[in-house]
């Protein structure tokens, strides 16, 4: 067999390998607390799962409108003017199997050969991957510990070369929990008007985990730049769904129809009993989502304050999503070896930053989707060691 050159390329998310390793360890008997794998540790809330099951039982066994079901795309359109105040027509939505998908079709719609993709370091590894594989030079936007982990726009805006093509942004940001401020949102539309030809891909997946009183900052809210917007969210993370596959991105104009094509191409449609689970999420009562919510920040309260406490460590504290990204120079560890002695010696999985791009090295990503019984246990391990 001769495989194509693009397979090379493709990378791969290292929180897939941690969880193999440490569920090997576990299956051999070892203690294992994972705090390596991005995903809230709820189940799904019963009345969503009730929905997938109806559907089922009322016959829904078909192909659905390659999109989506309309009435699940008019939901999210309700649901985004609910949350951001923004108007979208359900036309412009297209429901994919989970988050991924939408960045997959997006860098192939932009990348190429000779073309730029700019992308977030340290950021979700996904992004990265894909653009190599779609054969387009991957430009990293440097995120700064000083910074937050939030973009500069003034660094993102002068990266900008008449071969860029896509910029991906990400806030609430994996791994770091960083958040972008509305004024640095504001400055990068501003800037992105002597810059028509560049897309941008914001993948808002984490936009309902903000802590502190902290309000979505959603792209969509600036309609000078809606024309090349994809905005990226889905139900895995919000409603506890990651397994159901479940995602959507509002697509512009000119983009949905080739967005649709990709579907056709490559999945036909969503399996339909996670679609009417879907409506189920966005239509039903929300208190399963503040509830879990609440458990994330006192967790994240509780983490922050325990790596704070490590010898050599320093950690501030997330402004989203579920990580905690702390500083671990002081341990003179580097990153993977951090990762490897804390699974093979602690029993502790986490994810070395370095998983996340180049300037991930010297961090080290916890995420609090875990009790804090076990967040405890994990650190109190970890201090052992170091
Ligand atoms: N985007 C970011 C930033 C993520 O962290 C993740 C998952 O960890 C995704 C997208 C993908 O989500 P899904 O599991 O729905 O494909």
């Amino acid at each position: 067999m001769i495989f194509a050159d693009g397979m090379a390329r493709l990378g791969t998310e290292s929180a897939f390998t941690v969880l193999a390793r440490a569920q090997t360890l576990a299956a051999e008997g070892r203690d294992i607390i994972n705090l390596g794998i991005g995903q809230p540790d709820f189940p799904t809330p019963p009345h969503i799962v009730e929905a997938g099951i109806k559907a089922l039982r009322d016959g829904h066994h078909g192909y659905t409108a390659a999109n989506g079901l309309p009435a699940l795309r008019e939901a999210v359109a309700a649901d985004l003017h609910r949350r951001h105040g923004v108007e979208v027509n359900p036309d412009n939505v297209v429901v994919v199997p989970g988050g991924k998908p939408t960045m997959f079709f997006a860098v192939l719609m932009f990348g190429q050969a000779g073309a730029e993709v700019m992308y977030p370091d340290p950021g979700f590894p996904i992004y990265h991957s894909v653009i190599r594989y779609s054969g387009a030079t991957p430009v990293p936007i440097t995120l700064s510990e000083e910074n937050g982990f939030a973009f500069d726009a003034e660094a993102v805006l002068a990266a900008i070369t008449p071969r860029t093509r896509l910029i991906i942004l990400n806030s609430p940001a994996n791994p770091t929990g960083g958040v972008t401020p509305r004024a640095e949102v504001d400055r990068l539309v501003a800037g992105l008007a002597d810059h028509p030809h560049v897309a941008v891909l914001s993948d808002e997946i984490y936009s309902n985990m903000l802590y502190e009183g902290r309000s979505h900052v959603s792209l969509l809210q600036y309609p000078e730049i809606r024309d090349r917007l994809v905005m990226l969210d889905g139900w895995s993370k919000t409603y506890a769904m990651t397994g159901w596959r479940l995602g959507y991105a509002v697509w512009p104009e000119a983009a949905v129809g080739h967005a649709t094509r990709l579907c056709i191409n490559d999945h036909s449609c969503v399996n339909a009993a996670a679609q009417f689970a879907g409506l189920a999420a966005l239509t039903g009562p929300q208190d399963a989502v503040a509830d879990m919510m609440a458990a994330f920040d006192a967790r994240r309260r509780l983490i922050v304050e325990a790596l704070n406490s490590l010898p050599g460590m320093r950690c501030a504290a997330p402004g989203g999503a579920f990580y905690a990204f702390p500083n671990i120079e002081g341990t003179g560890m580097s990153a993977m070896e951090a990762q490897n002695r804390f699974l093979d010696e602690a029993g502790v999985a986490t994810i070395a930053g370095t998983s996340f791009g180049a300037e991930g090295e010297g961090f080290l990503r916890f995420s609090y989707a875990n009790s804090a019984e076990n967040i405890k246990r994990a650190i109190e391990r970890i201090r052992a060691i170091l």
